[in-house]
This record gives structure tokens, sequence and C-alpha cells, in this order.
């Protein structure tokens, strides 16, 4: 079975010592591909590094809704130049939060914007974060341009059915991790299960968010046949059929090789 892992941090501190270790042990479990996030600036440009390291990793670049606040003047127009590296898939993460408050509300809007601009401008798909904004997102998204369909991920996707089919019928995929693994989390495994296959895209988050049974640990890409597991169990089918449709869906969104 090959998986991939479409949304790791694979550049923070918590990797520094290991990374090499971790990337090997993502491999030897079936892991093809791992997408590396970028949050800021200096992150971007690690997740490139890391490109060129490691065949198995692929980048996205953007600037994450909490840390535009603390982005300086140019940071942007660096952000569109590394676009243009070779092996940089996507854009972001962007989006908005509401439970931080380390950035304006407009300020984060205003980034989440210009990450939409350029994804449709690059045909790169953007990487959506959205916590307790649902309703902020979803209103941003519809003021896009109609002239060609969305195209991106809502990463650890956590809202209800109704939310769920917005964001399908926007032509977006939903993006599960190891929240959907733990206990208290039946609604989420509810609506987990009755999203169409071919929109699944499954993710760790790593080093944050690891699934049961190692919840509370650092994450890291291996685990990301836990959330699948999961999957297969609430959605009654095998991991073989989860492990083919991710995978596929992720190269599809991302245009990976593969
Ligand atoms: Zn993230």
């Amino acid at each position: 079975m090959e998986w991939i892992d479409t949304h790791c941090h694979l550049d923070e501190d918590a990797f520094t010592q290991d990374c090499a270790d971790v990337v090997q042990r993502a491999v030897d479990s079936g892991v093809v591909a791992m997408v590396a996030i970028g949050i800021t600036l200096e992150s971007c440009r690690r997740v490139i590094e890391l490109t060129e390291r490691f065949p198995q990793v692929y980048a996205t670049v953007g600037l994450h809704p909490n840390y535009v606040s603390a982005a300086a003047p140019g940071d942007w127009e660096q952000i569109v130049e590394l676009a243009k590296s070779p092996k940089v898939v996507g854009l972001g993460e962007t989006g908005l939060d509401k439970y931080w408050d380390h950035s304006p509300l407009e300020l984060q809007a205003d980034y989440f914007d210009r990450h939409l601009a350029l994804s449709r401008e690059t045909g790169l798909p953007f990487v959506v974060h959205c916590r307790e904004s649902e309703t902020e997102v979803v209103a941003q998204l519809r003021r896009q341009p109609q002239d060609q369909p969305l195209n991106g991920v809502i990463h650890a996707f956590c809202g209800s059915a109704d939310m769920a089919t917005i964001c399908l019928d926007l032509g977006l995929y939903l993006g599960f991790g190891g929240m959907v693994t733990f206990k208290k989390n039946e609604a989420q495994r509810q609506v987990a299960a009755g999203i169409p296959l071919d929109r699944v895209l499954i993710e760790t988050d790593a080093p944050y968010l690891a699934p049961t049974p190692f919840r509370g640990k650092r994450n890291e890409p291996a685990h990301v046949r836990l959330t699948a597991a999961c999957l297969a169990e609430i959605r009654q089918t095998s991991k073989e059929e989860i492990a083919d449709a991710t995978t596929a869906n992720a190269r599809r969104l991302f245009r990976l090789p593969g």
C-alpha cells in the first residue's frame, strides 16, 4: 500500500535532530510522498531545502494566518518567487483563525485573498487552515471569481456535514488527520464516513495531533496510516481502498509524480 502525507511540518524544531530517520521511517511504512507545509518565509525556505534533501518530500509555500502580523514588508513577494521552485506543489497554509489572536482578522483575510489569487494565476492548489472561522472562510471562498473552479484542500477538516457539503460543492478536497481517531470525536468520524472517497486526503500535521495510540506524543508522517486505518474502519472498507483513493487524490490535487 502507498500512502501520501499531505500535510506535515517537517521543518519544525521537533525534527531538527532526526529528520532523516523520520523520513526513512515514513518511507519504510509505505509513505511515498510527504507535503511539507510552509508557514513563514523562513519556514518556506526550510521546507524547500527539505525537498532538495529528500526525493519523497514536496513543499507548499505561504504565510499562515497566525503569522501574517509578523510578516515583514516584501515577505509576500518572496513567497511568490519561492512558489516557482520545482518541488513546490501548493500554496499555504493560508486561511483564517479566530481561535488564536495573533493577527487581526482583516489582515488574515487580505493574505488569504493573496494566496487564492496566486493559486488562480499559477494553477497551484491552496491549503486552508480554518479554525473557528468556518462562516468567514466559506464566505471568502464564495467571493472568489467564478471563472474557474477552486483548487484546494481544507486541511484538518473538523466541520459539520453541512460545512462538508458546502466545501465539496466549491470543488475542494477535505483533509483528515489524527483528530478523527480521538475517542471523543465520534461526530467527526460520522462526517468523515460520508465524504465521497474521491475528495478525501489523509495527513498527519506532524509534529502535532498524533493519532491514537500516540496521542500527546510527537507525530510523524509514518503515522498517517493509523488515520487511514480509522477511516477504513468507519467507512467499512479496506485499508487498500483508502490507500489507493487517497494517494490518487493527493497526486491529482498536488500534481505529484507516480
Ligand atoms: Zn499545518
